[in-house]
């Protein structure tokens, strides 16, 4: 029997674990947190579990539902129908269905109709390598015109991108319109939430490893990789060393540089670069918004995107409260990146209030601001090429991390593509070991 220690216990590294330990493996899985789950982290509004950073789920995510499905959670999850608006000029514009788009009061009727059928087109492109190379703003505004891009999509990747937002190769964009795409399959746009928080699928992750005999140690950082000069021996943590004979690394990818030794780090690790996130949790005491995602396109306000996720789960879920969140990605030389979220918050509130009549600060009853300094991984043009291998250059040593997520978006169902991919290859590498020998 072989034996691998997983850095991180986020999805991809549970994930992997599950497959690993199901195979025979024995595992052993670090994460400094106090509990399974990575970015998927909760806290409980009235008692509910809550995502501090939103999560839902697109019908075509597979891997994902298979595995909520596995874990007998399937009656949690709730198919639920979504909404979307735009922000613009201190009003919100319906930008659900093919109507809202041929009413959408920014642009003129003959740039939405170009906006429209461009849009249409750009869905059925098919290749999406060739669109690696082509800035996102540059394919958009030949499609859908130069007024699309300045109105909804040039806000929009700036809201996710940051500062960096000029540099996001189309074929990402492609990836989005894809899953937009997913999202309709069948009848309206509905979007999957597990009823009471993902936390549960953490939490059954936790009790399916125990039963396979996996150990998870939480509160516990690995702090290096141990190896013999030619393979990996296993990890070093402050409790001590613990030996393995393959170790799959599921952490944000630049911090592995931070724990491999120089001669095995991989160029490409230290050149991957991170967005952070700084998400705020309000309460009110009456709904924000009539949808449940509208995207911020308007200067004065610092936020990208407003979702408002009482309007996807019932309120009853959570005591009565109306629950919504306000997020901004960043880059690291924003000012966001050192900036205090509370006080983030707070002028993002005020803001709001400023341009947005229907917001009533007075109808706030709680806020709760989150950051993540590595929230997703910054793609730029050329991206695919700068996108490591899963098997590392020290024999053993494993990477599955979301910036080898390309050009999907990074989520937990690839999370969980990924993890069984890994555990795939460290199954085959180690039979292949075992006949050698
Ligand atoms: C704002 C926001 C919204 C999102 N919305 C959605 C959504 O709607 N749907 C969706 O599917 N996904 C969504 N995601 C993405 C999803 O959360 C991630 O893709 C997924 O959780 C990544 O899982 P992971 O296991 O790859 O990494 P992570 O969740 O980052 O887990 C990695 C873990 O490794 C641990 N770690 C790192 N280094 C060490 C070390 N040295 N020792 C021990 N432990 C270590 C970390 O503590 C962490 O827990 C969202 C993410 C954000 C930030």
């Amino acid at each position: 029997m072989t034996r691998t220690a997983i850095v991180g216990g986020g999805i991809a590294g549970a994930s992997a674990a599950l497959r690993l330990a199901e195979a025979g493996v024995e595992v052993v899985v670090f994460e400094t947190g106090d509990r399974l789950g990575g970015l998927v982290v909760s806290f409980e509004v009235a008692g509910t579990p809550l995502e501090c950073f939103y999560h839902h789920v697109f019908p075509h995510e597979v891997h994902i539902r298979a595995l909520i499905e596995e874990l007998g959670l399937s009656a949690r999850l709730a198919w639920l129908p979504s909404s979307m608006g735009v922000l613009n000029d201190g009003r919100i514009w319906p930008f659900t269905t093919p109507l809202d788009i041929l009413r959408f009061g920014p642009l003129r009727i003959d740039q939405r109709i170009r906006m429209g059928l461009g849009g249409l087109r750009l869905a059925q492109v098919k290749d999406w390598e060739p669109l690696d190379s082509v800035p996102a703003q540059q394919w958009l505004a030949k499609a859908t015109g130069q007024a699309a891009v300045d109105a909804l999509w040039e806000p929009l990747l700036r809201a996710k991108f940051g500062s960096a937002a000029p540099d996001v190769p189309a074929a990402w964009m492609w990836g989005r319109f894809s899953q937009r795409r997913g999202a309709r399959a069948g009848k309206g746009e509905k979007l999957g939430y597990l009823r009471g928080g993902f936390r549960q699928l953490f939490d059954a992750l936790a009790v399916r490893l125990e039963q396979l005999g996996v150990e998870v140690r939480t509160t516990s950082r690995v702090s290096s990789i141990r190896h013999d000069g030619a393979r990996v021996l296993g990890v070093a943590t402050a409790s001590g060393d613990v030996d393995a004979d393959s170790v799959l690394y599921t952490g944000a990818l630049p911090g592995i540089t931070r724990i491999v030794p120089d001669e095995f780090v991989d160029a490409r690790w230290r050149e991957a670069q991170g967005l952070g996130v700084i998400c705020s949790v309000i309460e009110t005491d009456r709904p924000i918004t009539d949808v449940y995602w509208t995207n911020v396109c308007d200067r004065r306000l610092g936020f990208g995107a407003i979702i408002e996720h009482t309007n996807l789960l019932p309120r009853s879920d959570y005591g009565g409260r109306h629950v919504t969140y306000l997020g901004r990605y960043y880059t690291q030389d924003e000012e966001l990146a050192t900036a205090d979220p509370a006080a983030v918050t707070e002028q993002w509130l005020g803001e709001l209030a400023s341009v947005y009549r229907r917001f009533d600060p007075a109808s706030v009853t709680a806020v709760h601001p989150f950051r993540a300094p590595y929230a997703a991984p910054l793609v730029g043009l050329g991206y695919r090429a700068s996108i490591p291998d899963l098997r590392a250059p020290l024999a053993g040593l494993y990477v599955a991390t979301t910036a080898q997520i390309y050009p999907q978006d990074r989520g937990m169902s690839e999370g969980v593509r990924l993890g069984g991919e890994a555990a795939a290859a460290i199954i085959a590498d180690a039979r292949t070991t075992a006949t050698l020998r």
